[in-house]
Parts: structure tokens; C-alpha cells; sequence
């Protein structure tokens, strides 16, 4: 099939708006297998719209327009429309009273917008608008598709989502390339490649390949098939990995480590604090990179002196000099202390060396304790993370946020 958009806005030509609208379909296009040919910008001109569309049907089978679906007199996409697939416009009650109900509900439009918005192509399929009131419509016309959704993005984004690809998946019969990738952590290649072996022996389609990358070991799936089928295929395969790697998976695609712990922390209504010693506060970092961390993330206290471990934290001195910073029983102590400090329901505690120098033979450079204390349960895990300086810091900070994912779902 092939396919062109056509985005409608005077204000796109005059350089007030980027078009973000036609890379967006374009990328749920090529994700089907769908080749889009064109894309033209066009403004709010009655005859110039009337033009493109007319150029487009001689080229392609399936044409998708946004913009000018609105209740405001430019608002005229889909007149034009219309009047060259030669369709009449009808009032459509339905949708007339579900605009009305939608307009007083937030006390804004007027009776003849929604009128106007109310006015469907006598052959044309609704496509549902579950945030805005202008519809969606689809008209099928001698085996020619023409889509025209909403200008605003959100809108437009929702009904490409859940209507317009759905409806293109089942008829698009094209195979597509899709890839999926399992992240993991705490895991090395060469072990994934062990635990997987038979796996990677008989695969075919979808193709499994490894790649080390700084947030871990990733397996990308990819997967050639028409795109009603593709996703099942890349499901199956996903399965046995799973099936095989279990808990060393801890996200796909773009999610960060980050993203995946503070989801489960909002999910379970916990909040965390941490006490950072070698990753100087590189874990606080990662937990405020993700908006709306606020609702679990409490605090941090960079303790990388001995002083501040004992003044701020109050980590008895006692131990510090028995045990030596880099401990364990030192790591547990901050995680309980930074807790209590903060008033949250789970403390993180790290402490280590992060080079190059400061490493003896007995406590080496890359020798890390994370500990992680909650009012149940006190835990402390020893690690040696090779590796630069700033390697080591982040592989501290992964690891710390991949031990408390794990508590996290153990518990489930
Ligand atoms: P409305 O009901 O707001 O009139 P509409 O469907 O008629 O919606 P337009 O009037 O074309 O759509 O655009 C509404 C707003 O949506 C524009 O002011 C602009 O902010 C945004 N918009 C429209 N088209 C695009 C686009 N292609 N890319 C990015 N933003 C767009
Ligand atoms: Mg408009």
C-alpha cells in the first residue's frame, strides 16, 4: 500500500508551528509496511486543499490529512473533502449531542460549532475523538482510503493509535520489520549467551541478536512478518527468553532502569531515600531524571566524608573505625539511618571505592556495598564493578536501583 499525508495550517507555512503530525503517522506507517510517497503542507485554501488531495488520489491509495476538522469558519478540511469526493455532508445527532454534552461539560463552543463539527461525509466511517470533540472520519471511496483526524497532536495521536492503525494493520498484508529489546542487568554477555544457546542455535525468524551496551546486556528481537502477525511472533520468542532469564530482565525498548523502578515504587506507594557515598549522589540523579519522582523519591545525602557519614547520618564512629567505611555493616547503617532521617518506607545505602586510587588488597578499587534497609528487613549485597572511575559510579548507581527492583517484586 501506498500512502501520503497531507498536513493542513496556514500556520505551518508561515513558520508559527513545526508539522509534527506527518512524522508521527509516517513512523506508525513504516511500522506496517506502509511506503509513504509524500508529504505536503498545505494552508487553511479552500482551492489548494482541493488541489493536493486531487494530486494525491492519481498517486496513492491511502491519504491521511490533519488539521482543519475545528468549528471555526477556516476550520475546512473536511468540506473540501467533501465536495471533491463528491459527498454529501450530513448532520449526525449522535455526534451532535455527544459535542453538546462535551462543550457544556468544560462551558466553552458554541451551538453552531458543534453544528458544524456535527456534519459527517454520508459514507464516511466515525473514528472516535476520546479527548476533543472534532471526530475522526474515514472515507472509502473506489478502493482509495482517506483518513482526516484532528490537527491538535494529542488528539490526532490517540485516534492514529487506536483507530487508524488498528484498521490498517488488518488490511495491510505487507510484511514489516519490527524489532523489540529485553534490557538486562547484572548479567554478563557471555552468560546470556550460555543461558540461551539453543535458543540462539535455531532461530530463524524473528532473529536474536546481543549487544552490550552501558544500561546492559540487550536481546533485540527482530521479527519480518505481515503486521497482524508480527507481534505475536516477537510475543512467542520474548516467552522463552523470559522463561530462561527471568528477573535478569528489567525492561524493554526505551525504558531506563530508572523509569522501570520508579514505576513499581509508585504502583506500591513506597517512597525511598538514599545515603551515597562513592556515587556522589549519582543515585539521586537517576531517581529525579523521570518526572513526577517527587510522589517517591524523598532525599539523598551525599555522605562521602567519614564526618558527614557520622554528623549528618549519625553512623556511629565506633564502627566506621571497627569496620571501615567501605563495610557492610557501614552500608546497612546508612541505609537505616537515611531512612529514618527522611521518613520514608525504604533506605538505600552505598558505600564503596570508586579509584583509582584509595584500594588496598584487602578492599580494592571497585569494591562497592549496597545495602538497602526497610523497617522489615535489612539487606547488604558485596560487588566489584571493574572499570574507570565513572564506570564504577554507574554501575554502582544501576546495580543499587536493580537490587531494590528486585525486593520490589519479590514481594509481590
Ligand atoms: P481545532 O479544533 O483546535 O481547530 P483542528 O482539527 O481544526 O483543531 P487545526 O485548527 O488545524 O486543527 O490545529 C489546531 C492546533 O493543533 C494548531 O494550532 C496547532 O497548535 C496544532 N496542530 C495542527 N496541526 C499540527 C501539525 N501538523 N503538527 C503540530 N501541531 C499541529
Ligand atoms: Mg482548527
Amino acid at each position: 500500500m501506498r500512502a501520503e499525508i497531507i498536513s493542513v495550517g496556514t500556520e505551518h507555512l508561515l513558520g508559527q508551528i513545526v508539522d509534527t503530525n506527518a512524522p508521527y503517522i509516517a513512523k506508525k506507517l513504516a511500522s506496517l509496511g506502509i511506503d509513504v510517497f509524500r508529504k505536503t503542507t498545505v494552508g487553511d485554501n479552500q482551492k489548494r486543499i482541493a488541489e493536493v488531495l486531487k494530486e494525491s488520489l492519481k498517486r496513492v491509495d491511502l491519504i491521511i490529512i490533519t488539521g482543519g476538522l475545528g468549528p471555526t469558519e477556516d476550520d475546512i478540511t473536511k468540506e473540501v473533502v467533501s465536495e471533491v469526493l463528491r459527498e454529501r455532508l450530513e448532520l449526525n445527532k449522535e455526534i451532535f449531542t455527544k459535542i453538546e454534552e462535551r462543550l457544556a461539560c468544560f462551558k466553552k463552543g458554541t451551538k453552531r460549532g458543534a453544528l458544524k463539527q456535527a456534519l459527517i461525509p454520508h459514507s464516511a466511517k466515525i473514528l472516535r475523538n476520546k479527548i476533543g470533540t472534532a471526530p475522526g472520519i474515514l472515507l472509502e471511496k473506489e478502493k482509495k482510503r482517506i483518513f482526516i483526524l484532528p490537527g491538535v497532536p494529542q488528539e490526532m495521536r490517540i485516534m492514529m493509535d487506536e483507530e487508524v492503525i488498528p484498521y490498517l494493520s488488518k488490511i495491510s498484508k505487507k510484511e514489516c520489520i519490527k524489532s523489540h529489546i529485553l534490557k538486562l542487568w547484572g548479567i554478563g554477555e557471555s552468560q546470556v549467551e550460555e543461558k540461551i544457546a539453543d535458543i540462539l542455535q535455531n532461530q530463524s525468524n524473528p532473529t536474536i541478536a546481543l549487544l552490550v551496551k552501558k544500561e546492559g546486556v540487550c536481546i533485540r528481537i527482530t521479527a519480518k512478518f505481515p503486521p497482524d502477525k508480527i507481534n505475536r511472533e516477537i510475543k512467542k520468542v520474548e516467552h522463552f527468553l523470559r522463561i530462561r532469564l527471568g528477573d535478569y530482565i528489567y525492561g524493554i525498548n526505551e525504558e531506563s532502569m530508572e523509569e522501570v523502578v520508579g514505576t513499581l515504587l509508585k504502583k506500591k506507594r513506597l517512597s525511598v531515600s538514599v545515603a551515597e557515598s562513592c556515587t556522589g549522589g549519582l543515585l539521586s540523579h537517576l531517581f529525579t531524571n523521570i518526572s513526577g519522582s517527587s510522589t517517591y523519591y524523598q532525599g539523598g545525602i551525599v555522605s562521602y566524608s567519614n564526618e558527614v557519614k557520622s554528623s549528618l547520618l549519625k553512623v556511629p564512629d565506633k564502627l566506621i573505625k571497627e569496620k571501615g567505611a567501605v563495610s557492610p555493616q557501614v552500608a546497612k547503617e546508612m541505609a537505616k539511618r537515611v531512612r529514618e532521617i527522611c521518613g520514608s518506607d525504604i533506605g538505600i545505602g552505598i558505600t564503596g571505592i570508586a579509584g583509582p586510587t584509595g584500594g588496598t588488597p584487602q578492599k580494592p578499587v571497585g569494591l562497592v556495598y549496597i545495602a538497602i534497609s526497610t523497617p522489615k528487613e535489612e539487606i547488604s549485597q558485596k560487588f566489584l564493578f571493574s572499570g574507570k572511575r565513572e564506570n564504577i559510579k554507574w554501575k554502582a548507581s544501576q546495580t543499587a536501583l536493580d537490587l531494590l527492583r528486585k525486593q520490589l517484586i519479590k514481594k509481590n
